[in-house]
């Protein structure tokens, strides 16, 4: 049995697929490339904990994938119970990022640049599908990621109307490097991306790189998880070779 060919079968089976024929990976962002998300809760548990409305930190692991937009929407309503303005979500998404700037720098997450290489030297396109607006880290891309992400390949919260768990952001990434599901991977670490990319019909792999435990990406619909990015990154030229010859047996 070739390795990880089982859930490629099982995937190519739910799907009715006679094969995966991978032409462009559509990688997320935050806890994906870069090691982000405890900055990224730090700063929306101060936020919203400041508005005087009851959160915790740990449950804005959940929610990472939506964009800032959708998470404001939901404290205001939560806390206040009536939509966010316009003016209140572009105020408090801002002082979001003014909080996250004032934390320690973000690392690459370790792994990632061989992952991403990896999927670079096998052939595949790269396009960037985050539910982030942050220029903090889009804009460090070039430097950490070089040449491995050309600048009319990403996605962001600014590109899309329904953000992550809707695939519509995996939809356009699709679009934009002209692929149909079948001819896509999807690389995710958070349920509501991963749930995003088993709706976009894309084989989702989630790679676990924070406190979320593997029954919530099994129930977002995973394809396949690993639980490190370096973990991952060792894989997956074994995975990308088992996707080449495997076929639908039905
Ligand atoms: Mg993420």
């Amino acid at each position: 049995m070739i390795l990880f060919q089982s859930e490629i079968i099982r995937f190519l089976q739910s799907r009715h697929y006679d094969r995966i024929d991978a032409k462009a990976a559509l990688i997320d962002m935050d806890g994906t490339l870069y090691d982000s998300m405890r900055n990224h809760t730090a700063a929306w548990h101060r936020l919203i904990s400041e508005l005087g409305i009851p959160c915790t930190r740990d449950e804005f692991y959940l929610y990472e994938g939506r964009t800032g937009a959708d998470t404001i929407e939901m404290f205001i309503s939560r806390g206040f119970g009536r939509h966010a303005t316009d003016e209140e979500i572009q105020r408090l998404y801002h002082l979001k990022t003014v909080y996250f700037s004032e934390l320690p720098p973000v690392p690459p997450m370790p792994g990632a640049l061989e992952m991403v290489t990896t999927l670079r030297d096998a052939g595949l396109e790269r396009v960037l599908v985050t539910g982030s607006g942050q220029n903090s880290l889009i804009s460090r891309l070039d430097t950490d990621f070089p040449g491995l992400f050309a600048a009319d390949r990403r996605i962001t919260s600014r590109d899309v109307t329904h953000g992550k768990p809707d695939p519509e952001p995996f939809e356009r990434a699709m679009a934009l490097a002209g692929v149909t599901p079948r001819q896509s991977i999807v690389i995710e670490n958070a349920p509501l991306g991963v749930l995003a990319g088993h709706r976009s019909g894309a084989f989702t792999i989630a790679v676990t790189t924070g406190p979320i435990p593997y029954s919530e990406m099994q129930a977002a619909g995973a394809d396949i998880i690993f639980p490190s990015m370096e973990e991952f990154a060792h894989s997956l030229p074994a995975l990308l070779q088992a996707m080449a010859v495997t076929i639908n047996p039905l």
